[in-house]
């Protein structure tokens, strides 16, 4: 069974890393054999799918105002070093540019590493009045980090070729904290379409992104158990103001600082799709985001082929007429080998004709979230398949919810957080103060990922170091 080798992968419980490059690799998302490395180049079907993710993102960001720009990727020192200022040890991951054809470049230019420093040098020069705020714009480019722990596709990359970042602009704080506040709705109505479960903390403050008020990361689980950070949303307050001279008049006519905000997630996204929704057999792709959304397969023998076959084309075109994307597939390959490769490719459901089918006027309907089948009669198919992408939908959501509850626990001593942080990500009770976090941090061994703020405010719950009031739950744990 040749073809059987070609889609096999390694069980994702046994080995999930390998699983993943594996998937990626046979699925066609990525092909990883660049010659640089961190960086990886996308195939068409990986690409189609990252597309109608952030068709998703776009979506979003444009109904709640966000328009999208294009900043260049390469920027000055001299305005980038200003951000060096307060961003420690930055200067070690930028990809610098120091010839120009065969002389050496006057200055050094920077491969866009983030574009708050491009970005707040030519807005100083656009932003005059209170009328022109807010203004909230995004782009979607390659940044470029050399990372220098171990690299993962998708992951941990130092070419990230999806990134989809929004910065805004206020003129009082208050707004931007409103911003901040919207950035997150976004972030969670978009894993939600993407059926990924997560968690949403502010960072605490020794951890907070350099420079920044605040801000507010999203996590979800990986099947490693590690926790994955997928989006951050920073408020900046007036802090790039004041380093980029970002001022403007106001209604009373003094001069005031801008505040502003940014928030990115990037090709992570699909990482989590993948990893999260994937089984031994593949890829299982939620209806919104497959390329193919059902595949016809013909299964033709001796003396029914015409039948089949245009049994097959019919249900092909009817639901291609009712606006699914559907691939019919007519290729030579055995009927086997087809239901492999589809099933790789995380195809969320599959459409078998055969002679019975053909003649009694149904089709049998594989879903790929659990493998169920059904006989759907042709007067009610794309009814029904619309039902069945729906169903397929809340199913996928459903297992990956049963899994990251599977992965959290939460605790009200430090001895039960270091019990449990062994295979979970723990939540527990904490006052908020520094010194009681840095404790809990030194006795079990990890940093804290975040926490909800005043989650627990009223709740009588006691932190677990000082056994002070604990309005907070934080969470802590393994991560990337
Ligand atoms: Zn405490």
């Amino acid at each position: 069974m040749s073809h059987k080798k070609a889609f096999e992968l390694t069980p994702k419980e046994e080995n999930f890393s390998q699983w993943f490059d594996e998937t990626l690799f046979k699925a066609e998302i990525l092909d990883e054999r660049y010659p640089v490395k961190g960086m990886y180049v996308w195939l068409p079907y990986g690409y189609e799918v990252m597309e109608r993710i952030m068709d998703i993102m776009e979506e979003l960001m444009r109904k709640t105002g966000h328009r999208r720009v294009y900043f260049p990727g390469v920027v000055p020192e001299s305005v980038l070093g200003r951000e060096f200022r307060f961003i420690k040890g930055f200067e070690g991951s930028v990809y610098w540019i120091t010839m120009l054809g065969r002389g050496q470049a006057p200055e050094r230019l920077a491969l866009r590493p983030t574009s708050e420093a491009i970005m707040y040098e030519v807005l100083s020069r656009w932003i005059k009045s209170y009328s022109d705020l807010p203004l909230r714009i995004y782009q979607i480019v390659p940044v470029y980090r050399f990372e220098t722990k171990a690299t993962r596709p998708m992951i941990r990359v130092r070419e990230i070729a999806f990134f989809k970042e929004g910065h805004t602009f206020h003129a009082t704080y208050e707004e931007a904290v409103e911003q901040v506040n919207l950035g997150v709705r976004i972030y969670r109505e978009f894993y939600d379409r993407l059926l990924i479960p997560y968690l949403v903390v502010k960072t605490t403050s020794w951890d907070t992104f350099p420079g920044a008020r605040y801000n507010y990361d999203l996590f979800t689980i990986m099947p490693d158990g590690k926790c994955l950070e997928l989006g951050s949303v920073i408020n900046f307050g007036d802090l790039f103001a004041r380093t980029y001279n970002l001022k403007y008049m106001d209604r009373d006519g003094t001069e005031k600082n801008v505040n502003t905000t940014s928030f990115g997630v990037s090709e992570r996204s699909l990482a989590a799709v993948i990893a999260i929704h994937g089984d031994d057999r593949g890829l299982r792709l939620p209806p919104e985001i497959a390329p193919i959304q059902v595949v016809v397969v013909p299964i033709p023998i001796k003396g029914s082929v015409g039948e089949v076959m245009s049994a097959a084309e019919r249900a092909s075109s009817l639901l291609s007429e009712a606006g699914f994307r559907v691939e019919l597939d007519d290729s030579d390959d055995r009927p086997g080998y087809k239901f492999y490769k589809w099933e790789l490719k995380g195809v969320p459901l599959r459409i078998e004709v055969g002679p019975k089918e053909a003649r009694g006027g149904y089709v049998t309907a594989v879903r790929r979230d659990d493998g169920s089948r059904e006989e759907v009669p042709n007067e009610k198919l794309t009814a029904r398949v619309g039902e069945l992408l729906e169903e397929i939908a809340s199913g996928l959501r459903t297992q990956a919810l049963e899994y990251f509850e599977s992965r959290v626990a939460s605790a009200s001593s430090i001895q039960e957080i270091e019990e449990l942080v062994r295979d979970k990500i723990v939540s527990f009770p904490w006052c908020g103060r520094e010194s009681c976090g840095h404790r809990v941090e030194d006795r079990v061994g990890y940093s804290i990922i975040g926490y909800e703020e005043n989650e627990l405010a009223g709740s009588g719950a006691s932190c677990v170091v000082c056994g002070g009031d604990a309005p907070h739950r934080a969470w802590i744990g393994r991560k990337y």
